[in-house]
């Protein structure tokens, strides 16, 4: 696609976000508070960036209300420890597709964006969202691991687990169980199993996975906000690694015109990773990392992921994504060297 007019697209967006009073990393320090265009749950600054599941499914069952149906949330099956797993679901267009949020407990913030996308997308009758609607179908699992959740851990509940990923008796590694290969009614992973259901019966074009990192400086010494990457398997199909790599460049550039520095990923190959997974399975897979910067940023990495979120959906509703040249992505710098924190720290040691 030309270039111009995804810079136009992805301005107006940028314009949404600097509606939420939100400044560039490197100036902002404490946040201002929302300003009256926000959406009611940034407005103020009373996002929560960690809700309980509780909290979870009062406001999911309070956006499916206030939309009239036009989000629908369905739950997909139960964690080991019985707390629920939601699907959320905007729109009936001909584009399906599925966002992942928090399969790792500890790696909260896509959960919130996700709320706030829902409430964007779903709540209102402009023609804008009207419009969204009808070209894309969104399906998001908010919190894919609630226990891990809960617990503050990386891993799912299992204190049984001698897991090959994982940890002994704490839980799965959820995201090295969606291997094509195992089925469902097998995974060990009992969260990844729902997720696999839940992926077939809605079969995505694009699948992107909300993740977080330690913190890394790229090779000025600006710090690297967010991290993408495509499949990196080589039997992923090449059609497949190409849209991949347009929903990567569309999510980047979105998240830098709000004032995101955005790298490449470094993930491995192996096929239980969501990012390899759902790429061999056919769709167009994407993993996004947001570093975690602290809780002074939260606010700001939250708005990061829901531009991503709503950048994606609306380049693909409008055909600008599958316009967009593949090879942009290559381009994306390279993520560079770690900068230790404590917080940064126990989030670095694992892939995604
Ligand atoms: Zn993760």
């Amino acid at each position: 696609m030309r270039k111009s007019r995804l810079i136009v697209v992805l301005s107006a967006l940028a314009l949404a976000v600097s509606s939420f009073g939100l400044a560039h990393p490197a100036t902002a320090a404490p946040e201002t508070s929302g300003t009256t265009s926000a959406p009611d749950t940034m407005r103020g600054g009373r996002i929560d960036p960690h809700p309980s599941t509780a909290e979870l499914t009062r406001e999911l069952q309070r956006l499916q209300w206030r939309s009239r149906g036009a989000v629908d949330v369905s739950e997909i099956g139960r964690s080991n420890q019985n707390r629920p797993v939601w699907s959320a679901r905007v729109g009936n267009g001909p584009l399906r597709i599925m966002y992942v949020t928090q399969q790792h407990g500890n790696e909260p913030l896509g959960t919130p964006a996700a709320l706030k996308f829902l409430e964007t997308t779903g709540v209102g009758q402009s023609a804008w969202q009207r419009w969204l609607r009808s070209r894309v179908t969104v399906d998001i699992i908010v919190r894919a691991n609630p226990d891990g959740s809960e617990l503050n851990w990386r891993y799912n509940y299992d204190p049984e687990a001698d897991p090959e990923y994982g940890e002994a008796g704490k839980g799965y590694d959820i995201n090295r169980y969606h291997s094509p290969i195992l089925a469902p009614e097998d995974n060990p992973a009992t969260e990844a199993g729902l997720i696999q259901r839940h992926y077939a019966e809605f079969e995505p074009d694009i699948m992107v996975d909300y993740h977080m990192q330690g913190r890394y400086a790229d090779a000025d010494g600006e710090e690297i906000t967010a991290s993408v990457m495509w499949p990196t398997r080589p039997d992923v199909r090449a059609d497949m690694v190409r849209l991949a790599k347009q929903v990567s460049v569309v999510a980047q550039r979105a998240m830098d015109l709000a004032g995101a520095n955005v790298s490449q990923y470094p993930g491995g190959n192996y096929e239980g990773i969501a990012r390899n997974a759902y790429g061999l399975r056919g769709s167009g897979s994407v993993l996004i990392e947001f570093s975690a910067m602290g809780p002074e940023h939260d606010r700001q990495q939250i708005a990061s992921a829901w531009v991503s979120m709503i950048g994606i959906a609306q380049s693909g509703a409008s055909g600008s994504l599958q316009r967009v040249d593949p090879t942009w992505a290559e381009r994306i710098p390279p993520r560079g060297e770690p900068i230790r924190t404590q917080a940064a720290s126990a989030l670095a040691s694992h892939g995604d």
